[in-house]
């Protein structure tokens, strides 16, 4: 694969791609799961039209959620592939693996890759999602250490986290949880550093995350709070020996993972007439300020019309709604999709279950309760209307929180009623939209 952040020079060796020039020609770049359902979608639409779909990956799409259990040793490799072989083939998607895209030119209308040509457009979709962040500290790069968001991460992950006796986490986030899961499952005595005293502090208090660090310990990962990364110790063969925290302690590891969170692929824009700034801005249409330039998945800082505001998401379920919601709309000569959607995000690590709903770490205002030492209820509010929450233990009334949330309740000053176990909707102030 070519590096993402070395690739910069496109080679205009042939123009790769010719449309049928009485179709539509729809380029995707991507194969996550927002580029694969806008494909999915383009085609369900429009018989006839061209598409193209590009990813730097060396494999087609796959269940990135799933791959944290192949790593845990769990699975075999065939249930986290997502399309039968031929998928692409029998739908007349021409799918480009190895490419990796260096620019977009705009006016031309044409897509640049570092080794396969340049790529004519009508459409174009962006959905390259973000890479996990690189801290830059002394040995940073050594051997044994690492970041997690494709599958041969997982591969690795997997390989040395099986030969490894003890591990340290950075990234006290729902990604750096999956590694702590990881060396759980796979008998690694591990560390799990955080800054602050709790666990993803943006979004639970300290009673709820407490439930969290009791799983922790039980399946063998002991929480380091007011803690942080500061270097590495490696051994003569440059492998990780240790990671010695921001207090100055050094915790030994020969397995390390850090998820400090995202740097999302916008290089290949730069100098280009698409806006984005810690990802691609879009209205709720997932269009760009560029006519005929969409964006969707994790890539996008979208207008979400339940709050009214630009927001982001790095959920799988709100990434294959955008991409559905780009795919007709890209289909179509006008805008006839519009991305209205509460997204959720669940952790399946431990013997109660965890969902996080809507955008639970925004908002000025939050109600909590814990209802039993593994379950605990937490909403968030702005401007007086629920905007998202997290549920440990007891999932039940989700589906009735996403609804409050969709029709746009005024509930802020009925927190009582809200964190009874059973919510009667009834009972609540009536909505403002459905
Ligand atoms: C380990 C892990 C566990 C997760 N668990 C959950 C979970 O439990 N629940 C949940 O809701 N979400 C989870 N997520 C998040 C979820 O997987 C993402 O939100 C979702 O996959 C985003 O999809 P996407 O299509 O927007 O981007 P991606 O899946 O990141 O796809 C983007 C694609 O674009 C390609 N690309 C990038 N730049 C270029 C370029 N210059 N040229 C060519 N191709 C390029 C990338 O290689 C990639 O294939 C998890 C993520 C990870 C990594």
């Amino acid at each position: 694969m070519v590096g993402r952040k070395t690739a910069q020079i496109a080679i205009h060796i042939k123009v790769q791609h010719e449309p049928d020039s009485m179709s539509t020609s729809h380029v995707i770049l991507g194969d996550g799961i927002a580029g694969s359902s806008a494909a999915e979608t383009i085609r369900e639409s429009d018989a006839d039209a061209d598409i193209t779909v590009v990813t730097e990956e060396g494999e087609a799409l796959y269940n990135r959620i799933l791959i944290k259990e192949f790593a845990k040793g769990k699975l075999p490799e065939a249930p986290v592939s997502i399309h039968e072989p031929g998928w692409y083939d029998e739908r007349d998607i021409d799918l480009q693996l190895n490419t990796h895209v260096t620019g977009v030119d705009t006016d031309a209308k044409e897509v640049h890759t570092y080794d396969s040509g340049t790529i004519e457009y009508d459409k174009l979709l962006i959905a390259t999602g973000g890479t996990p962040v690189q801290l830059p500290v002394e040995n940073g790069d050594a051997e044994g250490i690492h970041q997690f968001w494709t599958f041969p991460d997982a591969r690795e992950i997997r390989e040395n986290a099986a030969d490894a006796e003890t591990g340290v986490v950075v990234g006290a986030g729902l990604l750096g949880i999956d590694l702590a899961a990881i060396c759980g499952a796979q008998g690694v005595d591990a560390k799990y550093l955080m800054r602050g005293n709790r666990w993803w502090r943006y979004a639970l208090s300290l009673d709820g995350a407490e439930i969290i660090h009791d799983a922790l310990e039980d399946i063998g990962v002991e929480p380091v709070f007011e803690s942080g990364l500061d270097h590495f110790e490696v051994d003569e063969g440059g492998h990780v020996e240790s990671v010695v925290d921001s207090n100055g302690e050094a915790h030994p590891a020969d397995f390390v993972g850090i998820a400090v969170g995202l740097d999302y692929n916008t290089e290949f824009l730069q100098g280009s007439a698409v806006e984005f700034e810690d990802g691609i801005f879009t209205d709720e249409h997932m269009r760009t300020n560029v006519e005929d330039i969409y964006a969707a998945g994790d890539i996008t800082r979208y207008h979400d019309v339940i709050l009214d505001d630009r927001t982001q998401n790095g959920a799988w379920g709100s990434a294959k709604e955008q991409g559905v919601t780009a795919g007709k709309n890209m289909a179509a000569d006008e805008p006839t999709a519009t991305f209205r959607y509460v997204p959720s995000y669940s952790i399946t690590h431990f013997d109660f279950p965890f969902l996080s709903f809507g955008h639970p770490t925004i908002g000025d205002d939050h109600a909590e309760r814990k209802y039993s030492d593994s379950e605990w209820r937490r909403l968030t509010f702005k401007d007086g209307k629920l905007v998202g929450g997290v549920l440990i233990g007891d999932l039940s009334q989700q589906s009735t929180f996403k609804k409050i949330i969709r029709q746009e309740r005024p509930v802020g000053d009925q927190t009582d009623l809200l964190l009874e176990e059973d919510v009667d909707l009834d009972s609540l102030a009536a909505p403002a939209a459905e």
